[in-house]
C-alpha cells in the first residue's frame, strides 16, 4: 500500500514528500536538494515538495 506524508529534509530542511511503497522507492533514498541519504523505516521515494512553504526560508525571495 502506498503512503505519502510530508516533512522536512533532516539535512537541509527543504519540504519533502515521503512516498512509501511506490515505484522507485528505496530503503536508502537521497534528498533531491542536498543529495544526502535520509534514514527511513520503509522503502521511500523522496520528492521535493515545492507546493508547500518550507520550514526554513531561503534567502532567494525574488518578489523584492
Ligand atoms: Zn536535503
Amino acid at each position: 500500500m502506498a503512503t505519502a506524508w510530508f516533512g522536512p529534509c533532516p539535512h537541509c530542511k527543504i519540504a519533502l514528500s515521503y512516498l512509501q511503497g511506490v515505484t522507485g522507492s528505496t530503503m536508502t533514498p537521497v534528498c533531491p536538494e542536498c543529495r544526502k541519504p535520509v534514514t527511513v523505516s520503509r522503502a521511500t521515494l523522496l520528492m521535493a515538495d515545492h507546493s508547500r512553504p518550507s520550514t526554513a526560508w531561503k534567502s532567494g525571495d525574488t518578489q523584492r
